[in-house]
């Protein structure tokens, strides 16, 4: 997609605007529109092209006009053929089988950086993973063509950011979170996973107990979502290919800053780019991450390192 082609509907859409009789008025939401296409049109430049899109593993529409996944980096975007059950434990690396994670699994609850005791801290009764089995692919939908000209979600550049639990079916959506290019909330919601939840993951995902008496369904979700979001609408993030996987959306006009700040083959995680480029301390809180922080850090980064 050219954005330049999108300026002529933008200018016809501002000039639908004569209901507001007050001239000011007036030339304050044609500035307000310009202002909006043109952060439009920056961020654009940074869209992956449709290549690394697949090569960053992002499920993508192949030639035959199907869902797909490149499995080349499936070290940190992992699938699981279809077919085959079994699991290595994230948290005590022990082999199980997806139908039965039931067993004890003794592990350090905060990694490497734990109580220092040679044996585990935590027991914890079922194994976790973070797979995703491939069939599920075909449960995914494309986020919606734009409904025409006057589609205002065509000029919009988001931030966003998803928070993850441990269920039966490896890692799922618990929490979505939506933010504008001047790190404002549009969308903040939990999201109810389909799988027994075996590890809320609250360290990482800041998902704490009683989450499910506020959640949506999935597809609840993707109403909320495509309320604000359409095909043409630029989605900002981190590995974001991770977060469009649990929300099982297919989306091509995306920035993501792990590809733009990759460097001889390595990503960089949010927190280290945060404290490099913005002087800024995330993921410190106990209570885990804040999805709106994460998300509006993305733009941030975009913003101070690419756009200025
Ligand atoms: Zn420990
Ligand atoms: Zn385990
Ligand atoms: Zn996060």
């Amino acid at each position: 997609m050219n954005p330049e082609h999108l300026l002529q509907p933008v200018m016809r859409w501002v000039a639908t605007m004569n209901w507001v009789s007050d001239r000011n008025q007036d030339q304050m939401a044609y500035a307000a529109a310009l202002q909006e296409f043109e952060t439009y049109q920056r961020f654009s430049r940074l869209l992956l092209s449709p290549e690394n899109h697949k090569i960053n593993g992002f499920v993508h529409i192949n030639n035959q006009g199907q869902p797909d996944v490149s499995v080349r980096r499936a070290d940190w975007n992992s699938w699981a053929q279809p077919g085959d059950s079994n699991r290595k434990c994230v948290r005590c690396y022990k082999q199980f089988s997806e139908a039965e994670p039931d067993g004890e699994c003794r592990f350090h609850r905060h990694g490497k950086d734990c109580c220092g005791n040679p044996t585990p801290c935590t027991t914890a009764t079922a194994h976790v993973h973070n797979k995703t089995c491939m069939s599920e692919i075909g449960k995914f939908i494309k986020t919606p063509r734009s409904s025409g000209q006057f589609d205002g979600r065509s000029y919009k550049v988001f931030g966003i950011d998803t928070e993850m639990v441990y269920t039966e079916y490896g890692m799922e959506a618990a929490r979505a979170t939506v933010v504008d290019v001047h790190g404002s909330l549009v969308a903040n919601f939990f999201i109810k996973p389909t799988g027994r939840i075996l590890d809320l993951n609250t360290r990482y995902s800041g998902v704490t107990e009683g989450f499910l008496d506020i959640a949506v369904s999935l597809e609840e979700a993707h109403r909320i979502l495509f309320h604000h979001i359409n095909e043409n609408t630029i989605l900002v993030g981190h590995h974001l290919s991770n977060d469009l996987k649990v929300l099982k959306l297919i989306h091509t006009n995306v920035v993501d800053t792990a590809v733009l700040f990759e460097s001889r083959g390595r990503y960089q995680s949010l927190k280290v780019l945060a404290k490099r480029h913005l002087h800024k301390e995330i993921h410190n809180e106990v209570g885990g991450h804040d999805s709106t922080e994460d998300a509006s850090t993305c733009i941030e980064l975009v913003i101070k390192c690419f756009l200025r």
